[in-house]
């Protein structure tokens, strides 16, 4: 009790973000005991480490870049977990293929804090009815939210902000911080940190 008022919960998950990398600099990562990796492509993932489960079953797969709708049904069968719903035709790609049979995985909606054009991920103003429309319309559960600040913003508002719209919605769950901004995203409350350059050296 007396963590949970400080401010802390659990220790946050690390997501190792194997994407580019060379398999020699992923294997022992791999090999040290890390079982949670992100990647933001699903060939590039599906190449890498359709055959490693095989060897290990507790591998935990996080897709964290942007999906094409034609591609849903390809990311359910790799990934334990997508983080990036961040649209209705997605969700409704994502919910046909899982009634079609496709495995039922763990979501995560992406919020665009930074409102940046170029940038995936609902807007702040639309996230809650989007919450909304996946809960009831599609049957999506999400179990937390994802952003990534703008590169020439303090991160800090952009991690207060998502987990403002979470608490609101009921969500327990943030995925933010990168290797430059990890530690700030772990004091505004982040329960899963996505590393990749930190971790494996530059891409
Ligand atoms: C590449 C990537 C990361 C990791 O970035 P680093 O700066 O190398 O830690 C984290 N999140 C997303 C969405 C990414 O695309």
């Amino acid at each position: 009790m007396a963590a949970r008022e400080a401010g802390r919960k659990d220790v946050p998950t690390l997501v190792a973000v194997s994407k580019v990398q060379p398999w020699e600099r992923i294997a022992p990562v791999l090999a040290a005991g890390q079982r949670v990796f992100g990647e933001n492509r699903v060939q590039e993932a599906q190449a890498r480490w359709a055959g490693v489960r095989d060897t290990h079953p507790d591998l935990e797969l996080r897709l964290i870049g942007p999906l094409q709708s034609n591609k849903a049904r390809a990311a359910l069968e790799l990934f334990d977990v997508i983080e990036t719903v961040d649209r209705e035709s997605l969700a409704a790609a994502l919910a046909e293929a899982i009634a079609r049979g496709a495995p039922r995985r763990r979501f995560y909606v992406q919020v665009n804090t930074g409102e940046e054009p170029q940038k995936a991920g609902v807007i702040p103003a639309d996230a809650d009815a989007f919450i909304e429309r996946l809960r009831t319309h599609h049957g999506l559960m999400p179990e937390g939210l994802m952003c990534i600040p703008p590169a020439d913003e303090a991160p800090g508002p952009h991690f207060a902000l998502l987990a403002k719209i979470a608490a609101r919605n009921g969500l327990d769950r943030l995925s933010m911080g990168m290797s430059s901004d990890f530690e700030t995203a772990v004091r505004f409350g982040a329960t899963s940190v996505r590393v990749g350059s930190a971790l494996f050296g530059t891409r």
